[in-house]
């Protein structure tokens, strides 16, 4: 049984209730594991060390605090293909996406936020009658960084690198669903020599734990990413206390497929937009639009690709698609299934939980989904599913295809396929989503301003915003 342990003030310790929560494999079905439910305690002995060790590290030159932040990146990479297991039987995702992306990416976000925070530069403004305003850009302090399930040490370093640059002391908290890697990199900050108490990071349940580090009046900002609902809470919770957040939340993201498209590319990235990781990117397309003189094509092509998707083992070299994350998540996503079919849907393939021989056998699998013939306002086209389940709609014009794509309350990204290069100007600009993907799809530059309208969040991550975000800016005004 393996069993975590929080990681506090440079330590492994058992959490002050000695409660535990059973940590799943998801390919599997069986409990594996035991991660803490942490609750005010664990908090508080958390805040005292980062209390303890936030003097020395904003004080601590930043070449210093960066080579800090580089050796995590090195230790990470030098562990790949543990943390890479760790994380495939945690999460059910395919072992080569976790070692071609997760992993190298959780160690790309260190070494970019420990390069970017020699970049970052501050403002000053020279009036007229001798004065001159400069500001100042001070760490916030203590901040506390929640994550979610599905790119587990992806997204909770994207976080932890920009705040720690910042010269902030950090709580962070991972998915409980999703523990293990976040657990190692402790070991990674023990190993490297990364100061007491600068990271400290608590398991648990978001009711429990997570809600005790946002409402911990010595924390003074939260990076949040998961669900809309969450998000709604946290910022309800927090508004009267008046601490910076940032809400990184759900999708529903759409697809505009153009017949002037390069077919077979956009076939491969579309297919791949659809179902990397099982559906369960934030970023992943769900609403696939397509204009109708190659619907029918474009669909049969797509329903031939879902059909060859092995589902299989994550563990095993050859896998494509593995587990979803949870029973109560492919519970969910079947419901949505269910939905579709009773809202007049038709399922063109997949729509069936699938069960694996061997050690598979009770695990959370499903095939991928193809569904059609819904209308725009029906709940597959408007909620956030969070799997391998896509629809598909045909339209006759750019200006049907902005509507539909518009006719939604999240706006996180979408995708336009197109070689019409002013038709791909004027969707990007018209389009109500934070990122607009064109002939491409998960292109990351992580300068890049990262975040959704409306539902979908509130702030942007990524390069300055980031560490914008993690400081708090003084302007000084100085008459000479
Ligand atoms: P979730 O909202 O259930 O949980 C996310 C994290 O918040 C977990 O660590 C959880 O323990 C914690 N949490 C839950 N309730 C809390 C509370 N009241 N106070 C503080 N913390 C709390 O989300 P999830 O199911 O883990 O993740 C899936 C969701 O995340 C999807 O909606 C997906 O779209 C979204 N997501 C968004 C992005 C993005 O960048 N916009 C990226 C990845 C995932």
């Amino acid at each position: 049984m393996d069993i975590i342990a929080n990681f506090i003030d440079g330590q492994y310790q058992a959490p002050c209730q000695q409660q535990y929560i059973d940590n799943i494999e998801p390919a599997t079905g069986q409990v594996y594991g035991q991660i803490p439910d942490s609750g005010d305690d664990d908090v508080e002995l958390a805040v005292a060390a980062a209390r303890k060790a936030l003097p020395a590290w904003q004080l601590m030159p930043l070449e210093q605090r960066a080579d800090y932040l580089i050796a995590i990146a090195q230790e990470i990479e030098r562990r790949i293909d543990e943390l890479a297991t760790a994380e495939t039987i945690d999460n059910g995702k395919p072992i080569s996406l976790a070692r071609e992306v997760d992993i190298p990416r959780a160690a790309s976000n260190f070494k970019f936020f420990a390069h970017a925070c020699s970049q970052f530069a501050s403002e000053s403004h020279a009036m007229a009658g001798n004065a001159i305003n400069y500001t100042l850009r001070q760490p916030v302090g203590i901040v506390g960084c929640i994550s979610p399930w599905n790119l587990p040490l992806y997204l909770f370093t994207w976080k932890i690198a920009p705040a720690l640059a910042a010269g902030n002391c950090v709580i962070a908290k991972p998915s409980e669903v999703t523990p293990k890697t976040a657990a190692l990199l402790g070991e990674i900050c023990q190993k490297v020599g990364l100061p007491n108490g600068v990271l400290n990071i608590l398991h648990g349940t978001g009711a429990m734990v997570g809600q005790a580090i946002c409402q911990h009046e010595e924390v003074k900002a939260i990076s949040f990413t998961g669900g809309t609902s969450t998000g709604a809470a946290i910022a309800q919770l927090l508004a009267p206390k008046f601490k910076k957040l940032s809400l990184e939340l759900g999708g529903k993201n759409p697809a505009l497929i153009f017949a002037d498209c390069d077919f077979d590319s956009t076939l491969e990235q579309v297919f791949r937009a659809s179902f990397a990781n099982q559906g369960q990117i934030c970023l992943c397309a769900s609403r696939l639009y397509i204009e109708r003189p190659i619907y029918e094509k474009f669909k049969q092509a797509l329903i031939a690709k879902a059909q060859a998707l092995q589902v299989s083992d994550p563990l095993l070299e050859t896998s494509k698609m593995g587990a979803l994350v949870s029973k109560a998540h492919l519970q969910k996503v079947l419901s949505y299934i269910a939905a579709a079919k009773s809202e007049g849907g038709v399922v063109l393939t997949g729509g069936e939980q699938i069960q694996l021989s061997g050690r598979c056998q009770q695990g959370y699998f499903l095939q991928a989904t193809l569904i059609e013939n819904l209308a725009n306002s029906a709940r597959c086209n408007q909620e956030e599913i969070f799997g391998p389940v896509i629809t598909l709609q045909p339209f006759d014009n750019d200006q049907e295809a902005l509507t539909l794509a518009n006719d939604s309350q999240y706006g996180l990204a979408a995708t336009v396929w197109t070689n019409h290069l002013a038709r791909a100007h004027q969707l990007a600009e018209n389009l109500n989503t934070g990122i607009v993907w064109i002939n491409c799809w998960l292109l990351r530059d992580l300068r890049t301003p990262f975040g959704g309208m409306n539902h979908s969040g509130l702030g942007r991550e990524g390069g300055v915003e980031a560490m914008r975000f993690f400081t708090e800016s003084k302007n000084v005004c100085v008459k000479y």
